[in-house]
Formats: structure tokens, sequence, C-alpha cells
């Protein structure tokens, strides 16, 4: 580097979220860049994922390569027409029957998570260095006095530490970072108030449980060569006493105690087929999750034998969904295992930034996944803060201030993404009595964020409020 860089910015977890802002920072070579891993390696999670137009859009900002090698991992070309997206299905009986299709103004695209992190190392700056198996532990950050610009010290699991001058976590839904900061924020409150911000250290068991595997498509291919899911976009088989249809058609509350439905689409240009199942217990909602003691653990974030993630055998997978319709059946049959996910959500944070401290994706709004939202959601978190901290204005003494903009914008849009998210999981299980001709109504008009708006705006907004640091911002 030729010039003395105007700050150390180091990213807690290399996951979509960090190696996304890893790439985005590129843009600003005076910017050094330091991403500290858990895992090994960046590769570690095996699974399938969703980006909607507006994620789509901003990835584009990373250049015609970035763009062309996505596409190319993704197996499809970008539309801006409006395409069938997802299909729903009742799926309770022995021949299914078509609910809805939902249409988008584009269409997602849909990548293994592998294949991601692969090409977001691909773009990584020479001015960016990863660091794997670094788990943070901690943080401490200087505030007052002369030592208010002084470096933040990381302390790891194995004892080392690092300095930086900016700190982001972007260490998903566990986030250590999250922990330090919410205690740095109830420090020196009144008793009520900090009892509400410690208790955003813990994520909340949401009292669903996805089912996630792999499935060859060779395999299905063998059994079933015309399966609907080889035409494309994804379906949705809702499931045993989730869909109770009246004979005016409309749809009844459901009363069963575990609802469940899931949802399979092509991956890897058609050599998987991604497969996300769900059961919902709704009494359970924020209760602590119980792991069941004869389902193996399994390594999540770099941790051996995590209490959330479980091994599944192909009978065990399958169990929930064993009652489905024939469509369903022969893909269950091509399951060989599985992994079984406790879905927890992270409580909405008083902040997201303190100091030179700022939380994204997972870790500053983990939440429920049934808009496919989360790694979108990443994505621009990602984008935004790349501009506000890159921006030319932002010394290190105004990084607070970038951050608390950063803050101001993204927030409230995270929240309401997680409300919808909520409700798109009660309208899927019948948690919420809706008359047909509402449902497909209803879904579209909670979910079309994804793809009639664009993350310009904010953008636009937050480059203002950057160079005018008259405009107060809280
Ligand atoms: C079943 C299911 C299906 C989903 N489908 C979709 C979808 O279709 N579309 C979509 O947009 N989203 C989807 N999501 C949500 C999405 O997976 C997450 O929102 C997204 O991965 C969050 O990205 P992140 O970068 O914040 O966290 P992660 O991708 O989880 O990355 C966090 C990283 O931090 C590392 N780390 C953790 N702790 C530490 C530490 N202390 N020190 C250092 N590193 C650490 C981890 O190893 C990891 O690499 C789905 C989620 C689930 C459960």
């Amino acid at each position: 580097m030729s010039t003395t860089p105007k700050f150390r910015i180091a990213i807690c977890g290399g996951g979509v979220g960090g190696l996304t802002l890893a790439v985005a920072l590129s843009r600003y070579p005076d910017i050094v860049v330091d991403v500290y891993e858990a895992a090994q390696s960046f590769y570690e999670v095996g699974a399938g994922f969703g980006i909607w137009p507006r994620a789509f859009k901003v990835l584009r900002n990373f250049g015609p390569d970035f763009e062309r090698q996505l596409l190319q991992r993704c197996g499809s070309e970008y539309t801006e027409k409006y395409v069938p997206a997802i299909k729903f299905r009742k799926s309770d009986q022995p021949v299914g029957i078509d609910l809805f299709y939902l249409m988008t103004k584009g269409n997602q695209l849909r990548i293994h998570r592998a294949d991601f992190h692969g090409i977001l190392l691909s773009h990584l700056p020479p001015s960016c260095t990863t660091h794997n198996a670094k788990r943070l532990k901690s943080y401490t950050q200087p505030f007052n006095g002369r030592s208010r610009n002084s470096p933040i010290t990381l302390t790891f699991g194995d004892g080392s530490t690092a300095t930086c001058d900016v700190l982001i976590g972007a260490d998903g839904i566990r986030s250590a970072v999250r922990s330090c900061m919410m205690r740095e924020l109830a420090e020196g409150m009144h008793p009520n108030e900090k009892q509400s911000v410690l208790s955003c250290i813990n994520p909340v068991w949401s009292g669903a449980t996805a089912y996630r595997t792999l499935i060859s498509a060779e395999k299905l291919r063998t059994r079933c060569p015309n399966h609907s899911v080889f035409r494309g976009g994804i379906t949705q088989y809702m499931g045993k006493d989730a869909v109770r249809l009246s004979l005016n058609h409309d749809i009844h509350c459901a009363e069963a105690d575990a609802l469940q439905f899931f949802l399979v689409y092509t991956i890897s240009r058609g050599k998987y087929i991604n497969f996300a199942g769900f059961t919902l217990q709704p009494d359970l909602v924020d209760t602590a999750y119980e792991a069941d003691a004869r389902i193996p653990r399994r390594s999540f974030q770099g941790k051996a034998n995590h209490e959330w993630v479980g091994e599944l055998t192909a009978e065990q997978f399958v169990e929930p969904f064993k009652d489905f319709e024939e469509d369903a059946k022969v893909l269950l049959e091509c399951v060989d295992r599985g992994t079984l996910w406790a879905v927890h959500t992270v409580k909405t944070l008083p902040s997201t930034n303190f100091g030179r401290v700022a939380l994204l994706g997972d870790a500053a709004h983990g939440m429920l996944p049934f808009q496919g939202a989360g790694a979108g959601l990443s994505i621009e978190d990602a984008y935004l803060l790349a501009t506000v901290l890159g921006h030319k204005s932002t010394t290190l003494a105004m990084v607070p201030r970038a951050l608390a903009i950063y803050d101001k914008l993204r927030r409230p849009f995270s929240s309401d993404v997680a409300m919808r998210s909520r409700l798109c999981g009660q309208l899927y299980t019948f948690q919420k009595a809706v008359p047909l001709h509402e449902f497909g109504n209803t879904i579209t008009k909670n979910s079309e964020w994804a793809w009639l708006t664009e993350l310009d705006d904010a953008l636009e907004e937050a480059i203002k409020l950057v160079e005018d640091s008259s405009i107060n911002i809280r």
C-alpha cells in the first residue's frame, strides 16, 4: 500500500456478511482490513440460499466479473421480468394441489453457500488479510479523554490478541461482539433498563426447527425424471395438519401441536436439490431449546458438538413429513442424511453500534428464515457500512457518527423484515385464518419489498448524512 491507511478495520466472522463487507471495502484502498474467522476454513457450512433481486442489485456493484461468476455458479440468467418464483402446494393428501404461485419481478438466484464464499474470497483485495481458527472472545475499546482514538483490543479463544481502529461484528447469531457491546451499553444504566439491554445478549429459540439437506439430483432423476423440482423455481409443500380447506375454500387455522412444511429448489447448476424443512411449535416460542439426547450433535460456527445442530439419519429426517403427497415422498426417499437446526432469533437490539464497534447480519438481527432474507440483509448491511466507512469525510474521529448513520438506516428496516418473516411463518403454517383468495395476495404484499424496492435510497441518505455533519442523526 502506497498511502498511509486512514484506519484498520477488523471484521469478526467470515460468513456471508463479513466477506461481503471485506469485498465492498476493497473500493477504498486507504482502509486496511483483517477478517477473523472462528472456523478452520471458510467452506464448512454446506447448504443453499436464495438471493432476491434487491440483494442481487447490491452485489452487481462489485463489477461485471463478480456478476458473471455469480450467475455462472447459480446456473441461471437474471431477468427483470415477472416470473413464477414459489409454488405453494397443499400436500397432506395422496395427490396434492397447487394453492398459489408467487410471482416476483426479477428472479431469485439460488446458490450453494460454499460457492458464494468462493466468489467473495477470490475478490478480496491485497489490503485484506484473512485469519482462520480465530474465535473472538471479547474486545475492549477506549472511550474517553486522550485515549479516545486509541486502538480497540481483540482477545481470541486461543489466548492471542490483536488490535484495530474499527470492529465490525459479523459473527452470526451467537455473536461475541454483540455480547460485549450489550455489556458496554448497559454500563451505568438504571437496573431495569440494564436488564432489558442484557437480555439481548443471548438469542432465543423461536419454536422452529429446520431440517436441512442436499439431495443428489441424479438420484432423484433416476427415480422420477420428470419431477416438478427440475422445472425450476421453488416448490413449497405444506403438510399434515398445516392446511385445512373448507368446502368454500377458506383456510382454517391449524390445530396441530407442531406444524410442518418444506421447500425445495435446485442449486449448483442442477447438481443438488436444496431441501429446507421446518416444524413449528407455537407454544414453545421464546423457550429454552432442549436438544434431543438421542441425536448426535454436530459442529457449527467452528464449535465442536454444537447443541443447536444435530445429525439425522434418513429415517429421522423424513419423519415429520412422512404423510405428505406422492410428489413429496419421492423427494424424501432420496434423502441420505441431514441436519437438524434449532432456529434461534435475536431480540430487537437497542442499538447496533457503540463507539467504533458495529454489528451486521445475524449478529444484529438474526430472524426467522421464512422470507429467505437473512443473507440478503447481511449483504445490504455490509454494502451500506462500507459506503459510510469508506467515504472520504469519515476520518477516524468521525467513525462513531458513520456507524450511528448505519444504525439509523438499517435497524428499523431489518426489524420490519423480521416481523414480516414471522408473519410468513404464520401464513405458511396457517396459524392465521385467511380466505384462500387472500392467501396469495397477503404473501405477495408481505414479501414484495425484496424485489420492488432497492437499497439505493438508503445509500443516498447515508451519504448525505455523512457529508453534512450538522444534521442531527438521533
Ligand atoms: C434453514 C435456513 C434457510 C435459510 N435460507 C435463506 C435464504 O434462502 N436466503 C437468505 O437470504 N437467507 C437465508 N437464511 C438466513 C441466512 O443463512 C443468514 O441470515 C446468513 O447466513 C447470515 O449471515 P451472517 O454473515 O450474518 O452470518 P453467518 O453466515 O452465520 O456467518 C457468521 C460467521 O462468523 C463466524 N463466527 C461465529 N462466531 C465467531 C467468533 N466468536 N469469532 C470469529 N468468527 C465467528 C462463523 O463461523 C461464521 O463463519 C436461512 C437460514 C436458515 C436457518
